[in-house]
């Protein structure tokens, strides 16, 4: 196993590259710590699989280091670096069995049969493949062949790190609820390095101690849930993840405060105003907006134009000073109408400038 560290990885498919915009991958600096379980969180076409292909050696990164334990690994093949990597869609060999899919990556190892198959026997377990151990691979649906892949993946036990790209997309939500429990599980148990890529952010919530999230090219934060949650480092994070986002607003500093339209917003720091020309936005949760009595220190005038009923909570649109603010309120909590006043926690608004948070 490994610490596995990137410095400075910029990645671009083109041969030559002039600005950010001709970048898959813009600046990268991370690190996995070893036996953590990550999720890779990000929408379709912001960098997730080239950011994967680079640490497990299928691609050369344009600039930067990949790093195993200190050690620069660049020009170490894919098979030195010990990486076990499964694609988004399954990788089997048709004309082989179940069996001998599973036993091929340590066959090709010199382990011995016995420990082969006691191994194949804990993974076709795991991934409800025992039953079809002795049939050919070609006969099993989409979602049969994917857990063939996924075993392959957690067969070997001397591998630094197990990917995942999108590995259930094939799978019906039923197993795949299943699937994920047993990784985590699994995770749990062989303390792997695991990075679980998605562009689901329940999955990544579910799976991970930490996510990464990225946007564009870029990792826009690396956190625990309740890090991106409470403290989204760029708006985002903000709208991606929560249900829904984060409410933002254009904003303005002026006297060490903070304002929308006129409105003084309560902080709870001297925001430092940035570099002139800078797109400041104020950013609160629909969580942490709350309806206030009109005299209440802080209150804000809202008009209600909505509410939806979730079940748990309702979720309350209002305009403010021409904004849009979603207010999210527990079941049993009464949500009043036309003109009101909310506070947004002090603690909980943030205030972000061209996109990044000013700390
Ligand atoms: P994700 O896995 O997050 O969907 P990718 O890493 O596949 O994202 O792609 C990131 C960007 O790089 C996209 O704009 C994609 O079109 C581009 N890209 C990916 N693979 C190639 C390739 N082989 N050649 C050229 N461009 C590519
Ligand atoms: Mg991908």
């Amino acid at each position: 196993m490994a610490r596995i560290e990137l410095q400075a990885l910029r990645h671009s498919y083109r041969p030559d590259p002039v600005d950010d915009a001709d970048y898959a991958l813009k600046q990268v600096d991370l690190v996995w710590e070893d036996g953590g379980a990550y999720a890779l969180l990000g929408p379709s076409g912001c960098g997730k699989t080239t950011l994967l292909n680079i640490i497990s050696g299928l691609l050369c990164p344009s600039e930067g280091s990949i790093l195993f334990d200190g050690v620069r690994v660049n020009d170490l093949s894919p098979e030195e670096r010990r990486i076990a990597q499964v694609f988004q869609f399954p990788v089997v060999y048709d004309t082989m069995t179940v069996y001998d899919n599973l036993a091929f990556p340590l066959r090709n190892r010199g382990v011995p049969e016995k420990q082969i198959d006691t191994r194949v026997r804990a993974i076709a377990e795991m991934t409800d493949l025992t039953e079809m151990l002795g049939n050919k691979a070609s006969g099993l649906t989409a979602d049969g062949k994917q857990k063939i892949s996924l075993g392959r993946g957690l067969v070997r036990e001397d591998v630094n790190v197990i990917m995942f790209d999108e590995p259930l997309t094939v799978i019906d939500p039923h197993l795949k609820w299943k699937l994920r429990s047993k990784l985590k599980e699994l995770h749990q148990r062989v303390r792997t390095t695991m990075i679980y890529v998605t562009h689901d952010q329940t999955e990544a919530l579910t799976f991970a101690d930490r996510v990464v999230v990225m946007h564009e090219g870029w990792v826009v934060q690396q956190g625990t849930p309740q890090e991106l949650f409470e403290r989204p480092r760029h708006t985002f994070v903000g709208h991606f993840i929560g249900s829904p986002g984060m409410n933002l607003m254009p904003c303005e500093l002026a006297d060490g405060g903070v304002s929308v339209d006129g409105h003084r917003i309560a902080v709870d720091r001297a925001i430092a105003p940035p570099k002139t020309g800078a797109r400041l936005e104020l950013g609160v949760r629909p969580e942490f907006v709350r309806f206030v009595d009109a005299h209440a220190t802080d209150a804000l005038p809202v008009d209600v134009i909505g509410v939806r009923d979730t079940g748990r909570n309702k979720i309350v649109e209002t305009n403010f000073a021409g904004h849009k603010v979603r207010a999210l309120v527990p079941e049993g909590i009464s949500v009043p109408q036309g003109r009101a006043h909310v506070r947004f926690e002090i603690d909980r608004t943030q205030v972000y400038a061209n996109g990044w948070i000013i700390e």
